[in-house]
């Protein structure tokens, strides 16, 4: 399937790693122009280089005005913004007895805050372009998790959110979906395993979770329908919410 992605310039944010770096590879396969938003300077300048095309752009996605620059700078390098990708994010664990109120703030801000900043600065261009966004959750959100309050609420309104840009930039045939993945194999998941007395025995509880096959999500897996929600392939798909997740969210796991 052609997914008319060439010469798209597509905007990742934490796009030098996992889920980000797949969905990057996988734009730059399609000959998409990806756009690398990241903090991790020394991963993100590999990644750009190995591929040869694209950017990347060094910059804490908390900062607003860092946002809009990014967004300017885009424009400026590659003439125009195509689709935006909001992936960055992380678990921080600030729950009801690890948190406070002040730390479930700043999570709130952390997992949700770009988000807006980006398509708020971005939109002018998705209008002129008639883009797509999509937008990474995370199966929390709808299961909860504990100890994770502010995680859980950011991308609660991650969800949300898809469905209310998908509303407001109907008249511009900008089109907003969401992914979301549980569980799957990024550096960052493979060192939290590593983390635990035996690693094995733990990777094999998560899996066992799993009903579909019992393994984790690849990210490339994760990046495949995203670049699917990016073309025109889903060219009248909007306001949705696809789970990528080898059934673990909606599946009954008591006969799986
Ligand atoms: P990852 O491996 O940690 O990669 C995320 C990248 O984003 C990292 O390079 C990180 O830099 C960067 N980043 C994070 N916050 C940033 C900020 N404020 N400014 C600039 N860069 C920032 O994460 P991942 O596992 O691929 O997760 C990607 C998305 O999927 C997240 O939204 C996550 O919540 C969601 N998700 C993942 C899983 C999973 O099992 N992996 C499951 C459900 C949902 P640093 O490394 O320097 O922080």
């Amino acid at each position: 399937m052609d997914l008319q992605l060439k010469d798209h310039v597509v905007i990742v944010t934490g796009g030098a790693k996992g889920i980000g770096e797949a969905i990057v590879r996988g734009l730059a396969r399609e000959g998409a122009i990806p756009v690398i938003l990241d903090k991790d300077k020394a991963a993100g300048e590999a990644l750009s280089r190995q591929l040869a095309v694209g950017s990347f752009i060094a910059l804490d996605l908390n900062d607003a005005a860092a946002c809009q620059q990014a967004v300017e700078e885009t424009v400026s390098r590659h003439g125009r913004i195509n689709g935006v990708v909001n992936n960055a994010g992380y678990n921080d664990s600030i729950g009801l007895h690890s948190g406070n109120p002040e730390k479930f703030l700043r999570s709130m801000t952390n997992n949700v805050g770009h988000f807006y900043f980006m398509v708020y600065h971005a939109m002018a261009q998705l209008k002129a372009t008639r883009g797509s966004i999509v937008n990474i959750g995370s199966k929390t959100s709808v299961t909860g998790q504990g100890s994770t309050s502010g995680y859980v609420a950011a991308k609660g309104a991650v969800l949300a959110l898809t469905r209310e840009w998908a509303v407001e930039l109907l008249p511009w045939s900008v089109r907003v979906n969401a992914v979301i993945p549980a569980e799957v194999q990024t550096p960052l998941y493979d060192n939290w395993i590593a983390s635990f007395p035996d690693p094995a025995a733990k990777l094999k509880t998560m899996t066992d979770r799993v009903p579909f096959e019992h393994r984790l999500t690849q990210p490339t897996e994760i990046a495949d329908s995203v670049l699917f929600l990016l073309s025109a392939r889903s060219s009248h798909t909007t306001g949705q919410w696809l789970f990528v997740d080898g059934g673990y969210t909606h599946l009954d796991r008591a006969i799986s």
